[in-house]
């Protein structure tokens, strides 16, 4: 009889994390250490073959491509920005759902600025769906690569306007920007290494299996 083969599971600290635990949990698999109350980057779970790492939310696809992690969970835009290369991606978890969108000061006359083919400023941690999604309208924009507090740009100047994560509008709504366009709806998938899908493939198929009854409740 061989022994099962370790499987390594990347998720992000936070919602991803929070929202991930009760899917595995009806699973068979619970975590048994809290990583906001320990150091630990790589934990346990009842599994005595399923293990977590925790890693940085833009570094799960990373992991997984590569193999370091068997499968993750990682955002769509998260995997729009990665390009999802060697990932098999089964399951829409449908968990840390929002959209993506487009959003201005209040007084900045968005539709307008389309309309008359102006240039626009746009600061973005998402710099390619951005690209992707102005270059479809055919709106002229300058991009501005960022890497968090996007909504502090358009009150400082630094852009016109920003495309963001939202989720019920109050951090824009605190920062006076209003939503003016979403791009898209976003929720979390599980991604899977594609290697590991066929060198691991039974107990992969099982937990997707499992996940996927999961979702449905
Ligand atoms: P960090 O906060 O460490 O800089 P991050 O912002 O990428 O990293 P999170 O804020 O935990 O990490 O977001 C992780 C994922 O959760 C995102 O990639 C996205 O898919 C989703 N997400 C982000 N913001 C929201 C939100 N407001 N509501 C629901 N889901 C969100
Ligand atoms: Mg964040």
């Amino acid at each position: 009889m061989s022994a099962q083969p370790l499987l390594t599971l990347a998720l992000s600290k936070g919602r991803i994390f929070e929202e991930t635990l009760p899917l595995l949990k009806a699973a068979g698999i619970e975590v048994t250490e809290d990583p906001e109350r320990s150091r630990k980057l790589i934990l346990p779970t009842t599994q005595p073959q399923v293990r977590v790492v925790l890693v940085r939310a833009t570094d799960v696809p990373t992991y997984v491509q590569y193999g370091a992690a068997d499968l993750g969970v990682a955002g769509k835009d998260v995997l729009l920005e990665h390009g999802g290369q060697g990932l098999y991606q089964p399951l829409d978890l449908r968990i840390a759902r929002c959209r993506m969108s487009v959003a201005a000061r209040a007084d900045f006359d968005y539709a307008q600025a389309v309309r008359q083919g102006s240039r626009i400023r746009v600061a973005t941690k998402y710099t390619t769906v951005a690209r992707q999604h102005f270059a479809d309208k055919g709106v002229h924009v300058d991009l501005i690569k960022l890497y968090g507090s996007m909504e502090l740009a358009p009150l400082t100047g630094l852009a016109d306007a920003i495309v963001d994560l939202v989720s019920t509008g109050s951090t824009l709504k605190a920062n006076h920007l209003v939503e003016v366009e979403k791009i898209m709806d976003i929720s979390s998938r599980l991604v899977v290494n594609q290697a590991a899908l066929k060198l691991k493939r039974e107990p992969l198929a099982d937990l997707i299996d499992r996940l996927s009854l999961a979702i449905e409740r």
